[in-house]
């Protein structure tokens, strides 16, 4: 089967794609510039140039970006869209953050409806962000499939959704919303199915060539270990964590599975704080203990008092698309190697 990943030069979007080859599916992959097709390219000497294409997409906030893109020969089976901006660098929320996030969805599925009559699966990466705040949930109750944020198009510019993590989150709410909605009036020849990972860690691969690039999930690995935050460990800012090497099968499970159709999947593992991070660095890896912060320095990033807020049911992922979750342990440890061998080159 071929299918088509948009964001390939991406944290995730690379890991989708590497994730695909390897169970022998052919894959196009779209990107901004011919550079970085190029740079993917080098980056994966071993793979052969029918069984990864490229097609150039500039921006995905412009409706019609992807009307090309799907129009492949041999033709699509399935698609999955992971690009999206992430970052918390905001100035203007419409423009930086909610255009590329809900026009990038809604964009792709209207160039499919129009263009890609062979597509009859496509996946959105969706977030936790979708999920989280749901105002009826009392401390201690449970996160799973049922929750949605509560933003709307009406609030999204009020300064509590519209600004730097917050304005991320609005911009994925919405985006989710809509692809629904899409899905609801169109009624197009294919099925949706999204994709709700929670902050997801993990081995940089071959798309990162530097910790400057560093994506924003795993910035915080490079400060404990550079030691940048050793006299204030920063705020844990997420509830929940995931492995990004099952968050990109998650995608690819959820083109295979028949039963995937028309369902959201809550890709959590559990709760984490910032000082579980810094205490399996530290174990693990001993030789970062002066650079790591610790007594006070911690306090910030402790949980609250009473524990984790919330809890995770990710029963659905486990049963109905197979998932077998990474440990944090085994996680934190593969993301901080990746990082030392960027060190090491630079
Ligand atoms: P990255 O920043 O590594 O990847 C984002 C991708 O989207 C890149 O390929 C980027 O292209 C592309 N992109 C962003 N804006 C545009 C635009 N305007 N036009 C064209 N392409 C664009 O982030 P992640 O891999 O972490 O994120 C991938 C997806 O996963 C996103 O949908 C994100 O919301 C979602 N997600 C991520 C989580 C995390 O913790 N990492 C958690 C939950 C969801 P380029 O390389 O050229 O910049």
């Amino acid at each position: 089967p071929r299918v088509l990943v948009t964001g390939g030069s991406g944290f995730l979007g690379g890991t989708v794609v590497d994730t695909l080859l390897a169970r022998g599916y052919s894959v196009v992959t779209t990107v901004r510039s011919t550079e970085k097709a190029q740079q993917m390219r080098l980056d994966r000497p071993h793979v052969s140039a029918n069984q990864l294409e490229y097609a150039i997409v500039r921006d995905i906030a412009q409706l019609g970006a992807f009307d090309e893109a799907v129009q492949q020969n041999p033709p699509l089976d399935a698609v999955i869209h992971t690009a999206s901006p992430f970052h918390y660098r905001i100035d203007d929320v419409k423009r930086d953050m909610l255009d590329p996030a809900v026009n990038g969805t809604v964009g792709v599925l209207e160039s499919i409806k129009k263009y890609a009559p062979s597509v009859k699966r496509v996946v959105i990466t969706s977030s936790f962000a979708s999920m989280w705040n749901n105002p009826n949930k009392p401390t201690g109750s449970t996160y799973n499939e049922k929750d949605w944020n509560p933003v709307t198009w009406e609030t999204a510019l009020e300064p509590e959704n519209a600004a730097g993590q917050s304005g991320y989150r609005t911009s994925k709410a919405l985006a989710e919303k809509a692809a629904w909605e899409f899905i609801e009036k169109e009624k197009p020849g294919f099925t949706l199915t999204a994709i709700n990972p929670p902050l997801i860690f993990g081995p940089v691969g071959a798309n990162t060539s530097s910790v400057e690039g560093m994506n924003t999930s795993n910035v915080r690995f490079v400060e404990f270990i550079t030691g940048a935050v050793k006299e204030k460990c920063p705020p844990t800012g997420s509830l929940f964590w995931v492995d990004v090497r099952d968050v990109a099968l998650a995608h690819v499970l959820a083109i295979e599975k028949e039963e995937a159709a028309g369902q959201r999947y809550f890709t959590a593992v559990d709760p984490f704080c910032n000082v579980d991070l810094v205490d399996i660095i530290g174990e693990s890896f001993p030789k970062y203990k002066d650079q790591l912060p610790a007594g006070d320095a911690l306090e910030l990033g402790r949980y609250p008092e009473g524990g984790p807020p919330y809890k995770v049911d990710n029963s659905k992922s486990v049963k109905e698309l197979g998932l077998k979750f990474r440990t944090l342990k085994e996680s934190v440890e593969d993301t901080v190697k990746s990082i030392e061998r960027l060190l090491e080159k630079a």
